[in-house]
């Protein structure tokens, strides 16, 4: 008997997948890396500390299936109980749940373009069906009645992931023009506040408030933990249930769980730090503006950003060549767009003056 080709044994979706394309992660030194919106300040010594506390001969053991002390702090926190909460392997493999539990095969996951480019993606992994549906002028979230009037939006998706604030626009949305989209849903409706510590407002109440809401957190950008990967998701106790009835038994590793409480624990530190990017953020913005570029005012951690004179995929090809590394998505409406994350005062002046000597004089 001859033995199956490789190609034969998986299956044609699968074969078919086009995968999600994280940003580049090079090992080139001295590089400026303002392309994947992690955080330039390190987590709080108190949370080094929690960690290196950690390491030791407890490593053989299993970590707390459910996370629990951690999922303790976030009810503090939050002000609700700890069964509103489901912590993941960053909020990534929640977003991979919920289409486990919410969608079933051939019914529909719905995001808005742009938004976040891994929604197609898990979408396509559960061979769903995807609507993709352009935000209004400026990135603006289209209003239920231009939905209805336009028609292409579908009210009864099995699943609407909505970035907010969004990315990669960097726009924010009020609470307002989010709960009313949410009312008008028949299906689960994620906001995915990955961003929301960089904004003016958060709709976290509407996880409180509306049974099918689910609001999505991460530790990853505005915490600094991107490399520990934790994120979680709030929402009504039954749905939350549901979702911990499909995760992996130990989805959250053990370093992770601790590093995230510390977090918890040390948020006048994080603050500070959120305070200073978005100083760095708007201080940045302004002398862009001054050389040309066509900033969109942003509510998180990066800037989205119109360059003069040519073509945007060609500044990021120069930027690079001058050791910055910067965000480019190739699609119709972001392809005029760089998407810059801020970094520290000193990043931004060398970017600053990346970008002078590649403009003529
Ligand atoms: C970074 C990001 C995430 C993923 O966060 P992790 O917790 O690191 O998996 C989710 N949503 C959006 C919009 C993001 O930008």
């Amino acid at each position: 008997m001859p033995l199956p080709r490789p190609t034969s044994v998986i299956r044609p979706l699968v074969r078919r997948l086009r995968p999600y394309v994280p940003g580049e992660q090079p090992k080139i030194r001295g590089l400026i890396k303002l392309n994947t919106n992690e955080n330039p300040y390190p987590p709080s010594p108190k949370v080094l500390a929690a960690i290196k506390a950690a390491v030791d001969g407890r490593m053989r053991l299993y970590p707390n299936p459910t996370a629990e002390g951690l999922r303790g702090q976030l009810a503090k926190f939050h002000g609700c109980a700890p069964e509103h909460f489901i912590v993941g392997n960053g909020s990534d493999e929640l977003l991979a749940l919920a289409t486990r539990a919410f969608v079933d095969p051939g019914q529909t996951v719905q995001f808005f373009t742009p938004s976040y480019s891994l929604y197609p993606v898990l979408a396509d992994i559960h061979g769903a069906r995807r609507t993709a549906v352009p935000l209004a002028a400026a990135f603006a979230l289209p209003s239920v009645a231009q939905l209805r009037q336009q028609g292409v939006w579908d009210f009864r998706a099995a699943l609407t992931f909505i970035t907010t604030p969004n990315a990669p626009s960097g726009r924010g949305y009020s609470t307002a023009e989010l709960k009313d989209l949410c009312r008008a849903q028949k299906g689960v409706v994620v906001l995915d506040e990955a961003y929301v510590d960089f904004a003016r407002e958060h709709a976290f109440s509407l996880a409180l408030q509306l049974p099918h809401v689910l609001v999505a957190r991460t530790f990853s950008k505005a915490y600094s933990l991107c490399f520990l990967r934790v994120g979680y998701f709030a929402g009504h106790a039954e749905v939350i249930a549901a979702l911990q009835k499909i995760r992996d038994s130990y989805n959250v590793n053990g370093l992770g769980q601790v590093a995230a409480a510390a977090t918890l624990w040390d948020l006048p530190y994080y603050r500070r730090n959120f305070k200073r990017l978005i100083a760095t953020r708007e201080r940045l913005s302004a002398q862009l503006r001054a050389l040309e570029f066509d900033v969109l005012p942003s509510q998180t951690n990066f800037i989205f950003a119109r360059p003069p004179r040519w073509p945007a995929a060609q500044w990021r090809q120069q930027l690079r060549e001058n050791r910055v590394l910067v965000r480019w998505f190739d699609a119709p409406e972001t392809r005029d767009f760089l998407r810059i994350t801020i970094g520290t005062d000193t990043e931004a002046d060398a970017f600053l003056r990346a970008v002078r000597g590649i403009l003529p004089r």
